[in-house]
């Protein structure tokens, strides 16, 4: 049997279809890097929180994939002046299925947004625009044309993100692609920071103590140094999990 992944899903208000109907979305890429890795995707649409534990029964781990930005709320602050899109509904969902899948056990994947929000979920913060609320002079929004790495990260020695990664690092570093404007600050409950970008913001968290629990701040769905080895450890520990609870 494949592992079930369990992908959590964007909800575009403004469908591309003729309807215009709110549509539940997952973008293909997340799905193509689970298939490479031998992975079976299943979408999570958004719904009530009261909702998680049953897509968690169902699911052997949790892919929580980029989209918009967090409701500053759920940290204690007002809406700063550059904040982007926010669903509410999306984050309540999102942080149940975080802390369910931590009571279980289940293995944790957060890439981009995904990052910032399990942050969130554990009671950490972030900053709600990296130009205005840090000194950072490095651009994390790319601009190039492609998906291509985009500046440098130093992954934390002795970390279990640079295990995973050792093939792929030149000393502790490697380049990554970059599409956020947002970043993790404080870090919640049992997670620390296993990798930085050069101006010193985090760029990945993990929780040691959990089988697999890894936010990163990049797009390893994309392609790029060490993506592979990612997804097959996050696969690779919901496939443990799935035969250990039969
Ligand atoms: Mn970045």
């Amino acid at each position: 049997m494949l592992p079930v992944i369990g992908l959590t899903s964007r909800t575009l208000p403004f469908p591309a279809n003729r309807k215009q109907r709110p549509t539940e979305t997952v973008t293909r890429t997340y799905v193509e890097a689970i298939e490479r890795a031998g992975g079976l995707s299943m979408m999570i649409p958004n719904l009530d929180a009261s909702r998680a534990p049953d897509y968690l029964d169902r699911v052997d781990a949790l892919l929580l994939t980029g989209g918009d930005d967090p409701d500053p709320a759920l940290f204690g602050e007002e809406p700063h002046p550059n904040i982007e899109l926010v669903d509410s509904r999306r984050d309540l969902f999102e942080i149940a299925l975080v802390r369910g899948a931590v009571d279980r056990g289940l293995p944790v994947f957060g890439i981009c947004r995904g990052a910032q929000l399990l942050n969130i979920a554990l009671g950490g913060d972030i900053y709600q625009d990296i130009a205005a609320q840090t000194d950072s002079s490095l651009q994390h929004t790319q601009r190039r044309l492609d998906d291509g790495p985009w500046h440098e990260i130093d992954v934390e020695p002795n970390s279990r993100l640079g295990a995973l990664l050792k093939d792929s690092l030149s000393g502790q570093s490697m380049r990554v692609n970059s599409f956020h404007h947002q970043a993790c600050r404080r870090a919640g409950e049992g997670l620390s920071v296993c990798a930085r970008a050069r101006d010193g913001l985090p760029e990945a968290l993990e929780k040691r103590d959990h089988r697999f629990f890894l936010g990163v701040q990049w797009h390893p769905e994309l392609g790029g140094s060490g993506s592979d080895a990612l997804f097959s450890a996050f696969i690779e520990a919901a496939r443990e999990g799935d035969s250990a609870r039969k």
